[in-house]
């Protein structure tokens, strides 16, 4: 456990991690360490959740600004639209893009538990308009830039606006919850696509195959934007049927059985770390183009997975030095 050694270099493999607002001064203390030791291999983005509803708001920005401020990691922010009206959309928005971030995961969300699943959702009923509003209210604010077009004669210039915005849109490898069948979800995310999205990050999924189908499915549809595989060392059972009842994918039962019957913490979570790094090294060998590692704000398990795969150069023993 652990014997991988991890220093400053960059993964040839791009990185990413994901990270809930923390809800406690304490917590946030220990998520600004978290952050320092995730910031060491170099990750493409870190991307911070946000609660539909807009109810963390502030503390995801707070985050968010830490990363921006502290690090050089491009810090992502993900927004939901259920339940605003267009003006609140825009709002939110502007208010993000006003504190420096320019990297989007785009989301619908889903109303609160217990709403009446007849209720309007708010202005903006998918994620694929939160995108176009995205770029949008992002184009508004950029100032015009000089283009050179090539080939043109003397000093024929052309004034444009492009949006240097990311914007990413959830997967579903496995089908959204209240998708009819899976084909819907490829449609969804081609219709996300044309909304001008340019990254796809799948829900977490157990079994390489599924993930592999979804993006051939995709690619013979039309997506052509990279789908970030979105990988969870799941390392209790507790947290195992807990992310089964949120997402409603079913675990191998040979896995959440070796969970169940091993006594000890730490056991849990070798087998949790060794299942999520077998299912990163599948779905690379498949052709992903990156991993997405959610974190649970821990480092511990992720930088893991990331060891145990080699996928970063081993140049200082830093972090094992520090974890004895
Ligand atoms: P959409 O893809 O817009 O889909 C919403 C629903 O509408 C689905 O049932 C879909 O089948 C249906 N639908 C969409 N488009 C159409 C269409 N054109 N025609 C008919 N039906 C359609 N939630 C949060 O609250 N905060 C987060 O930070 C957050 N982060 C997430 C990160 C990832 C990587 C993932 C995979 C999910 C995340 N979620 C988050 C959960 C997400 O908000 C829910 O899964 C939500 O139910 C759907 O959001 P969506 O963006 O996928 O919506």
């Amino acid at each position: 456990h652990g014997s991988g050694t991890t220093g400053t270099g960059a993964s040839t493999t791009p990185l990413s991690f994901e990270l809930y607002p923390p809800r406690t001064d304490a917590a946030a203390m220990a998520l600004g360490r978290t952050i320092d030791r995730l910031v060491q291999v170099d990750p493409a983005f870190i991307s911070v959740t946000f609660g539909a509803g807009g109810s963390s708001r502030d503390r995801s920005l707070t985050v968010l600004r830490y990363i921006l401020d502290h690090t050089d990691v491009e810090p992502m922010a993900h927004l939901t639209c259920v339940g605003s009206s267009h003006a609140e959309a825009n709002e939110l928005v502007r208010r993000f893009l006003d504190a420096g971030i320019r990297s989007f995961l785009a989301l619908r969300g889903d109303p609160p538990a217990g709403a009446d699943p007849d209720a309007p959702l708010g202005d903006l009923a998918t994620a694929a308009e939160l995108v176009q509003l995205i770029h949008r209210v992002q184009q508004e604010r950029e100032p015009f830039r000089q283009v050179d077009v090539p080939g043109t004669p003397g000093a024929a210039r052309i004034r444009a606006r492009a949006s240097s915005t990311r914007v990413a849109v959830a997967a579903f490898p496995n089908g959204h919850p209240r998708s009819r069948d899976l084909s819907q979800d490829v449609d969804i995310l081609l219709a996300k696509q044309v909304a001008g999205a340019n990254l796809a990050i799948t829900q977490l999924f157990w079994v390489a195959d599924d993930y592999l189908g979804f993006v051939e499915r995709a690619r013979a549809a039309g997506v052509t934007m990279p789908i970030l595989p979105g990988i969870m060392p799941t390392t209790s059972p507790a947290r195992l049927a807990r992310l089964t009842e949120l997402t409603g994918v079913e675990p191998p039962a040979e896995f959440s059985i070796a969970l169940e019957i091993e006594p000890d913490a730490t056991g849990q979570t070798d087998i949790g770390i060794a299942f999520a790094a077998r299912l990163a090294a599948d779905v690379l060998a498949g052709g992903a183009p990156g991993l997405h590692l959610y974190t649970y704000n821990r480092h511990e398990a992720v930088l893991d997975v990331v060891d145990r795969l080699g996928l970063v150069p081993k140049t200082t023993n830093e972090r094992n030095v520090d974890r004895r």
